[in-house]
């Protein structure tokens, strides 16, 4: 049996940095990924990698340029003729981007001296792992500290059930290589709404069904209208209220019912992605034999240390619910390695950045103004719009604003609230700002290059206090 002082399951972007971190810390480290090639080779870098942020940014990009060319090339005055989109070429690229990347992880893993092994793991007891390899073969490993990084995969409605041709999930909406003509989406979760915006760019008739009556229930309301707007525009049918009843494939199409205000309603479509959530991957870890508390929903409950219900058991990502976004996994990893070092590892919960990769992109970091209402929290706000900005005004994308909520006693910042162009990028300021327990008259001191789309963010801060000079 092999000894290691750490075996982390699973190398998403929890786990394996979590295993390079550990490395880095003088750890002897084993990594376990089921995830295979045809050729029993580990395709690290777990959902974020293979299925989930790095193909559908790379096919966002894709047809972002697309629609550029197709729409808004003319008002540059730049006159093009025979595009044409090559949805299998694009589909390529984004496999090699992806391919790319994979081998990137398996480098700094040997790099750093973690041996990786490809086969599912599961509890022996609470200190070993079987490795189940592909070829039918097993190991035993043996560990000081065991870390579950073993992620999410998507939820499963009885009422639509997945049969990966006509009805599919949000890795069967990654790899269609046809454009259909009619696109059915099943939530209008950020998954949703980036999958809706792939296929809608490349022609399909897009229609998403969400059974909450309100729009991105999670960001701030100026920043959800704004988008509802915006995206509808694009061509996205988005119907709130809709709670989707039963799905049969007939003659080729999907018949979707759902119910809204009480009445049946029917959608037909040539493809149904549901996207309605992700849940925990803990299928054949035997988690029930040695006990290790999970949540309702099968989350691994884990303690400030990300220490499960047995001890020498960490848990870490999506496996452990909350906010399942990559970075919050990443940060978890290196945070629990320098715990496991007795250093002071820690996660700041409160300035996680979200991000929605639609376009304009969305992004926010902190409390919105709902949230500061309900806690009875006095504040001020400052918002900006990109239409008033010079340099997002000469890219022609000037579609969008930017909102800072401040304490309206301490000025403290309490979220920063951005729908534009690069809100995927503008939001770090904000991060930054808030880990640093900035005030919003920081922000506001602060020399922006002009032009440029940060003046956003200052003028924002400004606002605050009708100081904003080009509004
Ligand atoms: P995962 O990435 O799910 O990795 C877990 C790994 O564990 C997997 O490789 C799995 O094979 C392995 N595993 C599971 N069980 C076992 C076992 N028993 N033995 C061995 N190995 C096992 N997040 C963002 O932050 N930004 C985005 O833009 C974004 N876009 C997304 C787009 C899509 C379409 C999807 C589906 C998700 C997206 N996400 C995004 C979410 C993001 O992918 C996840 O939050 C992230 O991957 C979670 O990381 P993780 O390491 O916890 O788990
Ligand atoms: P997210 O969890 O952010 O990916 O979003 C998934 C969305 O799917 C949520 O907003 C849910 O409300 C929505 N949803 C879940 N089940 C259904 C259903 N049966 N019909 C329509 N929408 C649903």
């Amino acid at each position: 049996m092999q000894q290691y002082e750490v075996i982390v399951v699973g190398a998403g972007p929890a786990g394996y940095v979590c295993a390079i971190r550990c490395a880095q810390l003088g750890f002897k480290v084993a990594c376990i990924d089921k995830r295979v090639n045809a050729k029993g080779k580990a395709m690290l870098g777990g959902t974020c990698l293979n299925v989930g942020c790095i193909p559908s940014k790379a096919l966002l990009d894709s047809t972002h340029h697309f629609q550029f060319l197709n729409h808004e090339a003319k008002t540059h005055g730049l006159k093009i003729s025979g595009l044409e989109a090559d949805v299998p070429a694009m589909q390529k690229r984004k496999n090699r981007v992806v391919q790319t990347l994979v081998g990137g992880i398996a480098s700094l893993l040997k790099k750093s001296g973690v041996d990786v092994f490809a086969g599912t793991a599961g509890f022996m007891d609470s200190n070993r792992i079987r490795v189940e390899h592909a070829d039918g073969t097993s190991r035993e490993l043996q560990g000081k500290f065991i870390v579950i990084a073993s992620g999410s995969v998507p939820v499963a409605i009885p009422v639509a059930q997945v049969d990966g041709d006509h009805i599919i999930d949000s890795t069967g909406a990654l790899e269609l290589r046809d454009v259909p003509e009619r696109l059915g989406i099943i939530g209008a979760g950020a998954i949703g709404l980036e999958m809706g915006s792939v296929w809608s760019r490349l022609g399909s008739r897009v229609v998403v069904l969400e059974a909450l009556p309100d729009f991105l229930p999670t960001a701030d309301q100026a920043v959800s209208s704004e988008a509802f707007k915006i995206l509808t525009q694009q061509g996205l049918d988005l119907r709130m209220n809709c709670r989707v009843q039963g799905a049969q494939v007939k003659d080729g199409a999907v018949h979707v019912e759902y119910a809204m205000d009480g009445d049946k309603h029917l959608v037909e479509v040539d493809k149904l992605v549901v996207a309605v959530g992700r849940g925990p991957d803990t299928e054949g870890l035997h988690l029930d034999d040695l006990e290790i508390k999970t949540d309702q929903r099968g989350f691994i409950e884990v303690d400030s240390r990300w220490e499960t219900s047995v001890k020498g058991i960490h848990a870490i990502g999506d496996v452990t619910g909350g906010a399942m976004l990559a970075h919050k996994g990443s940060e978890e990893g290196v945070a629990l390695a320098e715990l496991l070092a007795g250093q002071a590892g820690h996660v700041n919960y409160e300035t996680i950045p979200w991000v929605i990769y639609t376009w304009p992109e969305i992004a926010w970091v902190g409390k919105t103004e709902s949230q500061c209402k309900e806690s009875g929290i006095e504040y001020r706000t400052g918002v900006f719009p990109f239409m008033a900005l010079g340099r997002a005004r000469a890219m022609g994308d000037a579609k969008g604003l930017f909102k800072i909520i401040g304490d309206a006693g301490t000025d403290r910042i309490l979220g920063v609230h951005i729908i534009g162009p690069n809100a995927s990028e503008l939001i770090s300021e904000a991060v930054v700002a808030m880990e640093s327990e900035l005030y919003t008259e920081d922000l506001a001191r602060t020399v922006h290059a002009h032009p440029s789309l940060a003046e956003g963010m200052h003028e924002a801060a400004l606002a605050l206090d009708g100081r904003a000079i080009h509004i």
